[in-house]
């Protein structure tokens, strides 16, 4: 082995290990604190499903560090959904309970859909009792999607039977309609696509 390779070997394993041992320059300091940050926030509820988090419905968007602050940037599910102020309060009070001087910014451009949510999310909803949302498909009929109503059938998360009938655009919140599963007769949400 010529001596300029193991030379070269020896400048890699020192810049190695200075890299372990220093502390990470700023940029990336900046990074793992928005990452950690994240992690506290990815741990809030949604308040209207405590089930999922607001990182799994994909409301929680972006959290940066400006100069000493947290600026975490939050898309409403649906515009005036009233859980909107509760995630707020419960980001501002988690981070302030932290030692983060934090601001809430909301976006409605590009608007939350349901394809944020995640597969997981989509798993604890309907463990949770609530029918998740399906992905849209193209209506069948022109005059379906005029209506706007959604009358593919909904699988009941009970039993799992498609065998559904709508009986409120309406359910608990207005992200959720009311349906009945025909086969074990009970009621259920159905978290609606949008
Ligand atoms: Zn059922």
């Amino acid at each position: 082995m010529s001596t300029i390779i193991k030379s070269e070997i020896r400048n890699r394993q020192r810049r190695v290990s200075l890299k372990a041992d220093q502390k990470p320059p700023k940029a990336s300091l900046a990074e793992s604190g928005s990452e950690m940050v994240w992690d506290l926030l990815s741990k809030i509820p949604d308040p209207e499903i405590p089930v999922i988090t607001i990182s799994d419905l994909g409301v929680l968007r972006d959290v940066r560090l400006e100069n000493e602050k947290v600026i975490v940037t939050i898309t409403p599910t649906y515009s005036g959904c009233p859980a909107m102020k509760a995630i707020e309060s419960d980001i501002l009070f988690t981070l302030k309970e932290n030692g983060f001087d934090a601001q809430v910014k909301t976006v409605y451009s590009p608007a939350w859909t349901t394809d944020w949510m995640s597969e997981e999310a989509k798993e604890k909803l309907r463990e949770y009792g609530i029918s998740p949302p399906i992905r849209n498909q193209k209506p069948p009929k022109a005059s379906l999607a005029e209506s706007g109503s959604e009358t593919r059938n909904i699988t009941c998360p009970r039993c799992n039977s498609s065998n559904s009938e709508l009986i409120s655009q309406f359910g608990s919140t207005a992200c959720k309609a009311l349906y009945r599963c025909k086969d074990c007769k009970e009621p259920f949400d159905y978290f609606k696509c949008h």
